[in-house]
């Protein structure tokens, strides 16, 4: 069982199952939405990811029609994005679990929006935009 929280701990989630992938996105809207070069997101199925606390906080804010960001409206973090047409799958920010993850980074998507300032590429596939 995996654990996560917000940064205020209003928002507290368990996941019951593994993280199978990770992917680092580079595009202009994670990189505003987390204020980071970068960020690592994993999909996680809906139906195994509970809240034990604060799911009245979560805000959402739909970033384009098919997707929205869901954060903790009091302190800001953000906790996963979800497409409305997939809604089986939300993607995880991956640097609000507390417990160990056993999983590195798979691939890079947006690789061709990243900033100038930071290389975060390391050895493993480059998508200039999506994956699929
Ligand atoms: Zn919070
Ligand atoms: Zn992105």
């Amino acid at each position: 069982m995996l654990k996560g929280r917000c940064l205020c701990g209003d928002v507290r989630f368990e996941y019951d199952g593994e993280i199978t992938e990770v992917a680092i996105c580079h595009c202009s809207q994670c990189r505003q939405a987390q204020g980071t070069p970068f960020v690592t997101n994993a999909p996680i199925e809906t139906n195994k990811l509970r809240f034990l606390t604060g799911e009245t906080s979560l805000k959402s804010f739909f970033s384009s029609k098919e997707k929205r960001r869901v954060f903790c409206k009091n302190c800001g973090s953000p906790i996963f994005s979800q497409r409305i047409d997939m809604p089986e799958v939300v993607r995880l920010r991956l640097g609000t679990l507390s417990s160990l993850v056993n999983h590195t980074p798979d691939y890079h998507i947006y690789y061709g929006s990243k900033v100038d300032w930071f290389d975060g590429a390391r050895q493993i596939p480059i998508y200039d935009e999506n994956k699929d």
